[in-house]
């Protein structure tokens, strides 16, 4: 571990520079970053550096190229640089399950099934031994910001993950920021009653002093607009945010989305409103799929795309193979300037064996299921961009890679612009301005 003064010659991605930034030679300049204490205290062009070869193309020295200098100085010669990462959607509950469940049968309903039936041997330690696990991979990645979904499944019981998982999070809040949805089923907010209950449930058991996350399930095997305004309306009351699983399919007739974006207009809801998958909104007829996306782009939602599982859980039969892809509609969306986050979602569990809680693995998956341009200037933000999941309530924090955020990086050794996410693993972690 090595304290760092100053990062130089850094490449940024083209998102978080301002529109002032200059470019040299046709590229754009490479950056210096200077931290105060663990902060970034301001990033400036760097002075001179050669950046029209592609000298990542070339056989990389990584070990010659990331020498810490007497004065605490980085140079990383050119190399992809972006802020801690941030994995927007996962289920730490159920992670690493997997292992131990026998005969999973194909598609999101089944995958259902077989959790409900793992569930009985959730005690504290298992749940903190295998959440853990997942912590420890998604530090050792670079992430410093980490959503997780946690099963709530009865109207008047809290389960045990959520309170295990708050104390995880109070143990992680030094490397890793965890914040908690309680994921709800629909029918449980039926009754205005219990949908209240809920909400103040979650509330109480808030473990920051940032807004707390109601979550829930919201599909067209359970769909129910009631039980949604009930949903938005406790959580208007008792002051939460909602991040919720929307239309989780690929059937066209999928109502979630555009009821959600309605409500939140409607009621003038205040918090932050995160959809993540809304897979069924690629199914929808063209015209009518792009007016629900103007409807969310004045609503403000934040969308979240979880590429691995959807490619697994969507138009998934043992004997056949997959022709559609469980993918929003990204591009159009971005292109209304609707923030877009990519995140891991289920890691070896039921829903999806694949994963590592590194937000690299599920963009290099994304980059070509969605056709993603720009990969590193444009899209790496759906990996980064905390402001588009915090509370608004946060919204006094610094930015992501500007003066006065929390001096956290990732330094991709290997990695070029033209072929990013490929050759990301290589990778060196800077956390409050310390070389790990
Ligand atoms: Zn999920």
């Amino acid at each position: 571990m090595k304290a760092l003064q100053k990062i130089t010659h850094a490449r940024l991605p083209l998102w978080s520079l301002p529109a002032s930034w200059p470019q040299q030679n046709g590229a754009l300049a490479l950056a210096d970053i200077v931290f105060l204490g663990h902060k970034i205290d301001h990033i400036t062009p760097s002075a001179s550096f050669d950046n029209t070869t592609e000298w990542k193309t070339a056989a990389p020295s990584p070990e010659a190229a990331f020498c810490v200098s007497a004065e605490h100085v980085l140079d990383v010669q050119g190399a992809l640089v972006l802020p801690g990462l941030l994995d927007a959607h996962t289920h730490i509950d159920k992670t690493l399950t997997l292992g131990r469940i026998k005969d999973v049968k194909p598609g999101l309903l089944n995958a259902i099934q077989a959790m409900m039936v793992d569930r009985a041997r959730w005690s504290e330690q298992d749940i903190r031994s295998r959440a853990s696990k997942a912590l420890q991979w998604a530090q050792a990645a670079g992430v410093t910001h980490l959503r997780t979904h946690c099963d709530w499944w009865e109207p008047n019981t809290t389960p045990l993950a959520w309170h295990v998982i708050k104390d995880l999070a109070l143990e992680w809040q030094s490397s890793i920021k965890v914040s908690r949805s309680a994921l709800i089923p629909l029918t449980l907010f039926k009754e205005q009653e219990s949908a209240n209950a809920l909400a103040k449930a979650v509330s109480q058991s808030n473990a920051s002093k940032h807004r707390a996350s109601l979550g829930g399930f919201i599909h067209t095997s359970n769909w129910d607009p009631q039980a949604l305004k009930h949903l938005f309306e406790a959580a208007q009351r008792f002051e939460l945010d909602l991040d919720l699983h929307v239309d989780e399919e690929l059937n066209p007739k999928a109502q979630g989305l555009q009821s959600i974006a309605q409500l939140v207009t409607q009621m003038q809801f205040k918090g932050r409103v995160v959809c993540g998958h809304t897979c069924a909104l690629a199914q929808k007829p063209q015209a009518e799929g792009l007016t629900i996306l103007d409807q969310v782009a004045q609503s403000g939602l934040t969308l979240v795309t979880l590429p691995v599982t959807n490619l697994l859980l969507q138009d998934a039969s043992p004997d056949r193979t997959p022709k559609l892809r469980g993918m929003t509609l990204v591009k159009e969306a971005r292109a209304r300037g609707i923030p877009v986050l990519m995140g891991s979602d289920n890691v070896q569990d039921p829903f999806c064996a694949m994963g590592s809680y590194d937000p690299l693995e599920a963009m290099i998956i994304g980059t070509p299921m969605g056709q993603l341009g720009q990969a590193f200037d444009v899209w790496s933000e759906s990996i980064c961009q905390t402001a588009w999941i915090d509370s608004p309530s946060d919204a006094a924090q610094p930015r992501v890679l500007a003066p006065g955020s929390t001096a956290n990086l990732v330094v991709f050794k290997q990695a070029n612009t033209i072929g990013f996410p490929s050759q990301t693993h290589p990778r060196a972690v800077v956390r409050d301005a310390v070389l790990l």
